[in-house]
């Protein structure tokens, strides 16, 4: 007897009953197109959790080089990388990240997710030992698993206990790996890198850091978390970097040493097995690149709206943790408490996704507030205002 459909409902019902369950809203239209603005539902609100940090989402200047690629190219790819997808503008691209995040050679990959996928199962195998951060990206997780290594999470950013699991595990491992955000997606802060890269060196360790949040963003000319904090592309042998979110377009890349990139050319089935992206992607992002290095202001301005935003929110007395990222997010602990103060919030005009479980730890929900340099100053004033009114005062500081 084949299953009834009405055999899950139980399912969805208990994750609504938990507050877990998600739903998607249509964005219908873009207010002015250059701001943060969007049309949700025939009402206007100003968007305050998407990840394009820096403006760049519908540049002028990338949807021209879109379109003139597609107009080359066309819009498909037609097959993969190893077959016939791999074009000029993917070569192009691929050059443009390995100079601008000063590694040999860098390989894209269709999705940031795909990306770790790829790096982590083209070295770790069945016996080998792989490090995480407990806060780590799903992708970095799921990566893990699928390698069938063995995995050890450390508690959030303690790179003594990731050294820890280093001395005590390493025996049996031919391989080792530590993983790592460089920026964490839900909460903003910066990883240890210097000392994961100061252990991992001592143990002949690879280390990986997923550079999402950072590139575009940090460092005074955009390269991201290892910039930031002064460290030599040398010290992390392997960096993934996403399109999606500062860059304004979508996509992904690994970038490191020849041999490494070429092993995951050989081995990685989310590389090899899916079809390349669309050259006009790769030339959109190719602009992105030329933009965020010819313009530095976006970083500022950005990080001047972050340190905007801290300051009211600090008189305020809101809940904040200790990032000095574009991500900050309010913990409000329950799912429930999460919804609620989304929902005021967009009553409010403003567009606030909740984050639950298991995208965060349990009793961790939070409003996960991102800013934009496409964000004018009296839009993250009224931002504030209204969470002023939003965050019930019992659950402030
Ligand atoms: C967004 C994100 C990814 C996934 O990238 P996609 O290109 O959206 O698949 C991977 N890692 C981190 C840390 C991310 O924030």
């Amino acid at each position: 007897m084949k299953p009834h459909p009405r055999a899950v409902e139980p399912l969805l019902a208990e994750l609504e009953r938990q507050h877990l369950s998600r739903r998607r809203r249509t964005v219908e239209d873009f207010g002015d197109f250059q701001g943060a603005e969007v049309v949700v539902d025939g009402r206007r609100l100003v968007n305050f959790c998407g990840n394009d940090y820096l403006g760049l989402a519908r540049h002028p200047e990338l949807i021209a080089a879109f379109r003139r690629a597609a107009a080359t190219y066309g819009v498909g790819s037609g097959a993969s990388h190893l077959v016939s997808g791999h074009g000029r503008e993917h070569e192009r691209l691929e050059e443009d990240l390995a100079r601008f995040v000063g590694r040999e050679r860098a390989l894209l990959v269709s999705t940031g997710y795909m990306a770790n996928l790829a790096a982590v199962t083209a070295l770790v195998g069945r016996g080998d030992l792989l490090l995480l951060d407990r806060l780590s990206h799903a992708s970095l997780i799921d990566a893990a698993l699928l390698s069938r290594g063995r995995l050890r999470r450390y508690p959030h950013a303690d790179a003594a206990a990731a050294e820890r699991w280093l001395t005590a595990e390493s025996a049996h491992a031919r391989v080792r790996l530590v993983a790592t955000d460089g920026v964490f997606s839900m909460d903003g802060d910066i990883a240890p890198v210097a000392e994961l890269a100061s252990a991992a060196a001592r143990h002949g360790a690879w280390l990986l850091v997923d550079d999402a949040h950072a590139l575009g963003v940090l460092g005074a000319s955009g390269r991201g978390t290892l910039e930031h904090l002064g460290l030599a592309a040398g010290a992390v042998p392997l960096l993934v970097g996403t399109f999606g979110k500062a860059f304004g377009t979508f996509g992904a890349f690994i970038a490191g040493a020849r041999e490494v990139i070429e092993l995951i050319v050989q081995r990685a089935r989310s590389y090899i097995y899916t079809t390349a992206a669309p050259q006009a992607l790769a030339a959109a992002t190719r602009a992105a690149l030329a933009v965020t290095e010819r313009e530095p202001w976006r970083r500022e301005r950005v990080l001047a709206l972050t340190e905007r935003f801290r300051r009211a929110a600090h008189e305020l007395r809101l809940p904040l943790v200790d990032s000095p990222t574009p991500i900050q997010p309010v913990v409000l602990g329950s799912a429930q408490a999460a919804l609620e103060a989304s929902r005021r919030l967009l009553e409010r005009g403003f567009w606030v996704a909740a984050i639950r479980p298991p995208t965060v730890p349990r009793h961790t929900s939070r409003l996960r507030i991102t800013l934009s340099a496409a964000h004018t100053d009296a839009e993250v004033d009224a931002l504030l205002e209204a969470l002023s009114h939003c965050v019930a005062a019992r659950e402030r500081a």
